[in-house]
């Protein structure tokens, strides 16, 4: 998960626009999400800023069907996918994956509900039935707390603007985070309708589509979504091109189940957040840094730190190169907060 960008841009109706924006592929972008074409029939749909969407989602199509994967953070944000995804095909989207339980993967499943299978490991359903998902972690901070006092902030610089298009433009994100926490009061939990627990081939006609679960991570349960033919894998925030929200982590399995990531054939990463990226050795900086938190943590908790204490302490501004939004010693304290508690379920077991 991440926190939502409140960025407006300007929109434009469905066109092919390629390398417009920055872009390595061509695009096509619609109101609420832009898709850039990644190989044929294999999209990457990221948010225009027209609203809040969530993770970054992927569309793979096949002769017959569509698959989709993630559902984004609300179903305004779902719904709003559907009536861009016209733009690129008029094929039924048959298949949802979700590659984690996290809300901003999840909470736009129940626009798909009844109409196509929502497909993912047997730990997401768990945890949409049983983990009080609207009350917790990462949703309790991120949209119970970061949304309500970022409208309260944004009303605060309005105020303040003294620049007429600088006030114009505060407005327009001021209507996107409004909508946005209105979206928030239609979500209703809804788990996949079919699970597996180690891999599942899907076809989509003359497509092959594999689901793999590598290992634990990000959470107990990612799904990695493997074209073979095509080389590309989407990984969900198992390997995302910028850091991970780290609050649900299994840490030293997270390791191990990035390198058997590496071992597969792919060329192309869609991550569930940021950019499409080509270099397996990114994953290989995201396991240092992995590592390296660990250490730190460990040592600063061993001499009695707290976790608060801690996640400020920390320094992990070596890797600073492939990751910029470090910025400076630091960690994101939920991530600091479930490094605390396994390393007590480390202690607890070694002690049985
Ligand atoms: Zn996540």
């Amino acid at each position: 998960m991440k926190t939502a960008l409140l960025v407006v841009t300007i929109l434009a109706s469905a066109a092919i626009d390629a390398k417009a924006q920055g872009s390595a592929y061509p695009v096509v972008t619609g109101k609420a999400y832009k898709f850039e074409q990644i190989a044929e029939g294999v999209y990457y749909a990221t948010a225009t800023g027209s609203m809040v969407t969530g993770s970054n989602n992927v569309v793979i199509i096949g002769d017959r069907d569509v698959m989709v994967v993630d559902t984004g953070t609300t179903p305004a944000a779902a719904r709003a996918f559907l009536e861009d995804l016209k733009s690129i095909t008029t094929k039924p989207v048959r298949y949802v994956v979700n590659t984690h339980f996290h809300y901003d993967h999840t909470d736009g499943n129940q626009v798909y509900a009844g109409k196509a299978d929502i497909i993912a490991h047997e730990y997401v359903k768990y945890a949409i039935q049983n983990l009080n998902v609207l009350e917790r972690e990462p949703f309790k901070t991120s949209q119970l707390t970061n949304v309500p006092n970022g409208i309260e902030s944004l009303m605060q610089r309005i105020a303040a603007a003294s620049d007429a298009g600088v006030k114009a433009s505060l407005e327009r994100q001021l209507v996107v985070a409004q909508q946005g926490r209105e979206a928030l009061k239609e979500i209703k939990p809804t788990p996949p309708n079919v699970t597996y627990s180690k891999k599942k081939v899907v076809n989509l006609g003359g497509r092959e589509v594999q689901l793999l679960f590598l290992g634990r991570g990000h959470t107990n349960g990612d799904t990695v979504v493997y074209l073979p033919k095509e080389k590309i894998v989407c990984t969900g925030d198992l390997m995302e091109s910028q850091l991970a929200y780290m609050g649900d982590a299994q840490f030293d399995e997270w390791i191990t189940t990035l390198d058997a990531l590496k071992k597969l054939d792919f060329n192309t990463d869609l991550p569930g957040h940021g950019v499409p990226f080509k270099d397996k050795g990114l994953i290989t900086a995201y396991q240092g840094y992995l590592r390296d938190l660990t250490t730190q943590v460990a040592s600063l908790r061993n001499q009695g730190l707290s976790p608060e204490r801690t996640a400020q302490q920390v320094d992990l501004t070596a890797y600073k190169g492939r990751f910029p939004q470090i910025q400076g010693p630091g960690a994101d304290v939920r991530g600091v907060r479930r490094m605390y508690e396994w390393m007590d379920e480390n202690a607890k077991k070694s002690k049985k």
